[in-house]
């Protein structure tokens, strides 16, 4: 069975209800025991549905699925030392947010909700109108008011109306937020279906990996979609005895705005207000990650660390991957930067990273 969990309560609600809040205004996750069924799995198409019996929508006919996923996993020199990377710029959509999408617009379907709201400039807002229009549920994204028409052409491109709010981005969150008490709030950071689609990024590596963890994840860190959702992946396959350890998570921020990286390093369990400014990898300049602790904890249980980069190393690492052909955005060579100063403190390990964005976008 699918219960909704209330991260502070721990009260449980039915997963057929259109909630994605506790009683007392608290983040939801979701209580479910995946199965893996590895005949099965190498029997079925190459998307991300192939662990069908792990992701927690109730019948096949609410699938929303383009064939997304089971992305590219190919090994790139970075510095002289082989790395593995995922190719998720790859998506429709042109990032790994479809991994989310697919999953969270499915149970929207699945509810028989008529409209979504999400609060999104970015790639989240991409992917959530894009299955939105698949499913022909109603889509409203809100931006801030000052969001350049270029970055809204693609949602737009997807049929979803656009709601500019005036102030600052928090003032937005707070919009879609009062909005989706009329309909349903279809947010990468607050919805937990979300977190059950970007978990399959690590069933895909483990798989292309021969059943096997690697030892060191690189990954981007802003509101933290994919770190929670490789930690809940790899704890479900550790749990199955798939795998027999979780692999370190390394988490990369941006110098400019780095919250988790002060906390994690001050030994802190929660973000404290801090001093940020602009970046080039927007999509990770989030100064008040909704689901702070829950990133902390989890990169804490991994072994793992965090690390900042700061402008000059994106910017290099954006070079870097134009020159051996790979265009990502900047956001992206982010977690390229991270990686490349990871790899002079690590070690013969299996690393993983990824590309999470596609340059056309920007
Ligand atoms: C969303 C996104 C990220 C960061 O994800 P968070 O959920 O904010 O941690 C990194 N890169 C790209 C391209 C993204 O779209």
């Amino acid at each position: 069975m699918v219960k909704l969990v209330c991260s502070e309560t721990k009260e449980f609600f039915n997963s057929d209800e259109h909630r994605w809040i506790s009683n007392t205004g608290a983040l939801l996750d979701i209580s479910f025991i995946p199965k893996f069924d590895i005949k099965k799995i190498h029997s079925r198409s190459k998307n991300l549905w192939r662990y069908r019996e792990a992701i927690p929508i109730e019948h096949n006919k609410n699938i929303i699925s383009v064939d997304e996923g089971f992305t590219p996993l190919i090994k790139i020199k970075f510095d002289k030392k082989d790395v593995w990377i995922k190719q998720d710029q790859l998506f429709s959509s042109g990032s790994y947010k479809d991994r989310g999408a697919t999953v969270l617009m499915s149970k929207a379907k699945e509810l028989g909700v008529k409209k979504v709201v999400q609060d999104s400039s970015g790639n989240a807002g991409c992917a959530i109108a894009m299955y939105a229009a698949l499913s022909n549920i109603e889509c409203d994204i809100y931006v801030p008011f000052e969001t350049g028409e270029k970055k809204l052409a693609q949602i737009t491109s997807y049929g979803a109306k656009i709601h500019k709010i005036p102030g600052t981005r928090e003032d937005t969150a707070e919009a879609a937020f009062n909005a989706a008490n009329k309909s349903y709030y279809a947010s990468h950071c607050w919805n937990p279906f979300f977190f059950h689609g970007t978990k399959t990024f690590a069933y895909e590596v483990c798989e292309q990996l021969n059943w096997k963890a690697p030892d060191a994840l690189v990954l981007p860190v802003g509101n933290g979609t994919l770190v929670i959702g490789c930690y809940i992946g790899f704890t479900e396959l550790l749990n199955a005895g798939i795998i027999s350890k979780i692999p370190k998570i390394i988490a990369v921020q941006s110098e400019n705005c780095a919250p988790l990286f002060h906390a994690f390093n001050n030994g802190l369990n929660d973000i404290q207000s801090i001093k940020t400014s602009k970046t080039i990898a927007e999509g990770i300049a989030i100064a008040k990650p909704i689901r702070s602790k829950q990133i902390l904890e989890y990169v804490k249980a991994s072994k793992g660390e965090f690390l900042t980069v700061n402008e000059n190393e994106i910017f290099e690492a954006l070079k870097f991957c134009g020159n051996i052909g790979h265009y990502i955005e900047p956001t992206s060579a982010a977690v390229i930067a991270g990686l490349r100063k990871y790899i002079t403190m690590s070690e013969n390990e299996v690393i993983v990273s990824l590309f999470s964005g596609h340059g056309l976008k920007h």
